[in-house]
């Protein structure tokens, strides 16, 4: 992964999440600063295994500053729960970390300025797992244009951790047909989960069947 002193080398080396927040709660960098109420930044477990991110705050995201807070919200804390997880065993993060005006899509010149503070807030966190919600995360962290029907339920290395792509809770509340795919991306990311806790067998073992 590019380290965000190498894409804005004139920042200061920053070794914590809140140095990251306070560097960037006035940012200014895009057209997004004018609209919002407030960067949202991200919540959860610093020492997460586990981030989740989204796209960009919505309405209520933007009022209160904290991802994920309207029905979308409600419903990936439900999910989180069904798959053994809280919000205080994750990180929720967003690609984007200001409301875009009446929820358009991010500008790709708008994802290239922001998306660095992803970046660092993966660096400092060191996640095992990064679940995206969504097309538009999934794309920007895979860095691959492709649809996230397809990818959607598996994991995908990337440098020290896994991407693991999933639908957006806040898509299957307007389309009810994503909803059993939906959670059928959280039984499998459970599974994936349970698999990763599994110990290693021993070298001897594996010659066995080798
Ligand atoms: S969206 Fe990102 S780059 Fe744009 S103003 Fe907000 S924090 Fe800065």
């Amino acid at each position: 992964m590019q380290s965000i002193h190498a894409i804005h080398p004139t920042l200061r080396p920053i070794v914590t999440l809140q140095e990251l927040h306070d560097s960037i709660k006035d940012c200014q960098r895009c057209r997004l600063a004018s609209g919002r109420t407030q960067v949202v930044f991200g919540t959860g477990n610093p020492h997460a295994k586990i981030m989740f991110v989204g796209e960009a705050p919505g309405f209520y995201e933007d009022k209160q500053g904290i991802p994920f807070v309207g029905a979308a919200g409600k419903l990936l804390d439900e999910l989180l729960e069904g798959a053994g997880l809280s919000r205080n065993d994750v990180y929720i993060a967003n690609v984007i970390k200001c409301r875009p005006p009446d929820n358009r899509d991010p500008m790709a010149d708008e994802v290239e300025t922001c998306k660095p503070f992803l970046l660092q807030q993966i660096e400092l966190i060191k996640p095992k797992v990064v679940c995206t919600l969504g097309n538009f995360a999934m794309q920007t962290l895979l860095g691959k244009k492709v649809g996230i029907m397809k990818v959607r339920g598996q994991s995908f290395q990337v440098k020290d951790f896994f991407v693991f792509p999933m639908l957006h809770p806040a898509a299957a509340l307007h389309q009810g047909n994503l909803n059993e795919p939906l959670r059928e991306d959280f039984r499998k990311l459970k599974a994936f989960l349970d698999r990763q806790q599994e110990p290693v067998p021993p070298v001897e073992q594996m010659n066995l069947f080798g």
